[in-house]
């Protein structure tokens, strides 16, 4: 047996022995967690906001989800699809790993060889187990515990390089990888203008990810302070709080509008951390022309799209589920030190102690908790 922390309906999550894990598939390895951590994913499942979104009678989804929790209304697994693990057991059509080797979780499982695989668009693999895309912690037992079973293991794991402390390589199975994938790539070139909306782990990890480019200005909002000193001791060129400077979209516009009589006000990029519509409407009313919005955070309502407004824009909107293949070369710029995340780790916990990582994670505002590392008991500090 070995701990785990499970989901047993909604708002109900326990630390509880469950069975170790064994190998199920070949393409499977087992690993003891080094490194687990807590997302705000976590929260979204144990609240019960995945699920039944598509009802608009806010009572029957309640009564709904009052027993469920997760998506899809599925609990007893444990929770936790971010982490790092140490093989204790390796399938036999396992061939880019052995025992012993420590490796990062890409929070995508994927099977390296379906149509989406190939198309390296990983999020949608079609082979993935359970009804959603390969996440652990969500349908089939996750992170958060001693143990971990990973499907598909050649094309989900990540060999932390030497050097670099597991609490570092945590933070490449998701936070950096989401941030970076649907924020930063491919939409960020040197000297663009770039307002990050949601300064939680998922923004900082924008912000940080977004350096190695050199925009020429980054603009953090949030309406949480100590997470704005955050961004500015980050690199933020500039920090507002839409609490209190109301009118955000007039100081954007003055920040980038002295850029020359030819270039007109408006971020380059606008990146959208938090799920909300007026966080969205906030990205909507700052882009310039040619300007992109990446949304990354999770919408949990509709959006309102000022598509009569924006389209003269040339404007660009994207959003969706990380791939996770962007791990490796974020692993290089760390690797590289053109990237260095580990002021997003504020507090370590024991799994032992993982009710009360939860309540600091959840509590943010007051703790000023970024990511949580967790360690489970007994395993010695790397
Ligand atoms: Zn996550
Ligand atoms: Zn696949």
């Amino acid at each position: 047996m070995m701990k785990a922390m499970c989901l047993l309906g909604q708002s109900n999550v326990q630390l509880l022995d469950i069975p170790r894990p064994k190998l199920l598939k070949d393409t499977d390895v087992v690993g003891k967690v080094l490194r687990a951590t807590i997302c705000g994913s976590d929260l979204h499942i144990i609240d019960g906001f995945f699920n039944d979104q598509s009802t608009s009678d806010e009572e029957e989804a309640k009564s709904k989800t009052a027993k469920t929790g997760s998506i899809g209304g599925k609990t007893g697994f444990a929770l936790g699809h971010e982490g790092v693990i140490e093989i204790t057991e390796v399938g036999s059509s396992v061939h880019n790993f052995k025992v012993g080797d420590v490796c990062v979780v890409s929070c995508i499982s994927c099977c390296g060889e379906c149509h989406y695989c190939k198309r390296n668009q990983q999020s949608h693999c079609a082979r993935s187990e359970g009804s959603t895309p390969g996440v652990l912690g969500i349908e089939m037992n996750g992170l958060q515990s001693e143990y971990c079973r990973i499907p598909y293991a050649d094309h989900s794991l990540y060999k932390c390089p030497k050097g670099i402390p597991l609490d570092v390589c945590l933070l490449l199975s998701d936070v950096l990888p989401t941030s970076y994938e649907l924020g930063v790539r491919g939409r960020v070139q040197e000297g663009d203008t770039v307002a990050i909306v949601g300064m939680g782990p998922i923004g900082l990890g924008a912000l940080l990810s977004l350096k190695p480019f050199k925009p020429s200005q980054i603009i953090a909002i949030d309406t949480n302070e100590s997470r704005l000193k955050v961004a500015q001791s980050l690199g933020a060129t500039t920090i507002i709080n839409p609490q209190k400077q109301t009118n955000v979209a007039e100081i954007i516009h003055e920040l980038t509008g002295n850029q020359g009589d030819e270039v007109k006000p408006g971020v380059d990029l606008a990146i959208e951390c938090v799920g909300f519509p007026t966080t969205f409407d906030t990205c909507q009313d700052i882009i310039a022309p040619y300007g992109k919005i990446a949304v990354v955070g999770v919408p949990g309502k509709p959006f309102n799209l000022k598509m009569d407004e924006l389209w003269i824009s040339n404007f660009d909107l994207s959003a969706g589920l990380v791939s996770g293949n962007s791990i490796g070369e974020l692993m290089e710029k760390i690797v590289s030190g053109s990237l260095d995340p580990s002021p997003l780790i504020t507090h370590h916990f024991k799994l032992s102690e993982i009710e009360k990582a939860y309540d600091t994670f959840r509590r943010s505002v007051d703790t000023g908790a970024i990511k949580v590392s967790i360690t489970p008991d007994g395993v010695e500090d790397h």
